[in-house]
């Protein structure tokens, strides 16, 4: 743990370099910080504390990556227009100091000090993304453009919540960065393929042009707690059903793949890749297990247990086939594999929704 007099040290060092008037004054903030928790015996498990803007911090992953940075003692600015989030994934953190909410949409303009942008604000569930496509393309577009404007400005690193999408339906297995992709541009999913897809191409713009500090990551499909039990995502499909005695709908034949990753894993991954200096990616994180979706229909049967069968419904148009990532890139550069395996994640998901639906 650093000392008092050590963090005095370090912000006059930073001073001394001209560091950003934000980050010098968060390296004061965190020496009197520490000197508290110091007093108290205290340990903080960070250097710096940072403050930290989440877009889409009331959704699924970003409640989770908002509770992960608040316990490690940063300040969390958390931005949603609350399309698929929802204040009940945050409830538990509006009373904490740290933690700050403002009802926003990432399309319009933000002005705020921070230094470090986590941009995760868009619709991620098929059903939810294609209720609007003309406005999902804008909320990646110019969601990434506000971000990367405003990280220019105060000099903070900016992270963007990219997808194994942007491979769309791949011809090459498992998935690598290297793969440039088999996306449709003009399809049902395109709104949200090609939005990611622009969103990175303004990233390493940015990058190039104006040095901003990216981080670039690629989701592989991740499941767990709090994700809305009906946003039409398999996982939850299957689990929400299973619970309710209702059949399982597994779409065409179900011999499609997937990779599934349990969240607690993905946001581990997420805070690796942030605070490393090697690489500003594009970086795939998922778990490599690759399961049909009829597999997957019979691990929630074989737990849930019940009546319920598997149904088959039409297959949506550009469904991928097959879908894996290659981790290898994480795996050097961040130390971190999943530690999660299916079986187990499940189990916790469905305690999550069984507690849900009977509330
Ligand atoms: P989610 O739908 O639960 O969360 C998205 C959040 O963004 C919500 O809180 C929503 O209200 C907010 N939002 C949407 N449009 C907005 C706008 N215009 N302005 C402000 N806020 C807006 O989805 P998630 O699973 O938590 O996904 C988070 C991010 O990760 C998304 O960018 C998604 O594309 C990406 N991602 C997720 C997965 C996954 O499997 N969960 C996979 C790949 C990529
Ligand atoms: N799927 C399914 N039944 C459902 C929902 C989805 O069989 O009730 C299939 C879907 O067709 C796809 C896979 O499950 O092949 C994963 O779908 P999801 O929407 O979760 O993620 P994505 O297609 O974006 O990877």
């Amino acid at each position: 743990m650093k000392t008092y007099s050590n963090q005095i040290e370090e912000a006059t060092k930073l001073e001394a370099n001209r560091i950003t008037g934000r980050q010098a004054c968060t390296v004061l903030d965190s020496v009197v910080a520490f000197h508290h928790c110091e007093v108290a015996g205290i340990e903080l498990p960070t250097k710096h504390i940072m403050r930290i803007l989440i877009t889409g911090g009331a959704g699924f992953l970003g409640s989770h990556l908002s509770e992960r940075l608040i316990d490690a003692g940063h300040e969390v600015i958390c931005l949603d227009n609350f399309f698929t989030g929802r204040r009940s994934n945050i409830l538990h953190l509006l009373n904490n100091p740290r933690f700050e909410l403002m009802r926003h949409d990432v399309i319009d303009p933000f002005k705020l000090e921070v230094d470090q942008i986590y941009n995760l604000a868009c619709p991620a569930s098929p059903p939810h993304y294609q209720f609007n496509p003309i406005k999902t393309t804008k909320t990646s577009v110019m969601g990434a453009i506000n971000c990367l404007g405003l990280a220019k400005r105060v000099k903070a690193r900016v992270f963007q919540a990219s997808t194994s999408e942007v491979y769309g339906d791949p011809e090459v297995h498992p998935q690598s960065e290297e793969y440039w992709g088999h996306v449709n541009p003009i399809g049902r999913r395109s709104c949200y393929d090609e939005g990611k897809r622009c969103a990175e191409t303004l990233f390493f713009d940015y990058h190039r042009e104006n040095g901003v500090d990216i981080r670039v990551i690629r989701i592989f499909n991740t499941y767990g707690p709090r994700m809305l039990p009906d946003d039409g995502r398999v996982v939850s499909n299957f689990i929400v059903q299973a619970l309710k005695g209702e059949d399982l709908t597994v779409y065409g034949d179900g011999k499609q793949t997937r990779s599934f990753c349990f969240v607690d894993d993905l946001i581990e991954g997420f805070i690796r890749f942030m605070n490393q200096e090697e690489t500003v990616g594009p970086m795939n994180l998922g778990n490599p297990g690759e399961f049909t979706m009829l597999e997957l229909a019979e691990k929630v049967l074989a737990q849930v247990g019940g009546k319920s069968k598997i149904v088959h419904r039409d297959l949506p148009a550009d469904d991928p086939k097959q879908r894996r990532p290659d981790i290898s890139l994480a795996k050097r550069v961040l130390n971190w594999e999943p530690q999660v395996p299916l079986d187990a994640g499940l189990t916790k998901t469905i305690a999550y929704f069984r507690k849900s639906l009977e509330a």
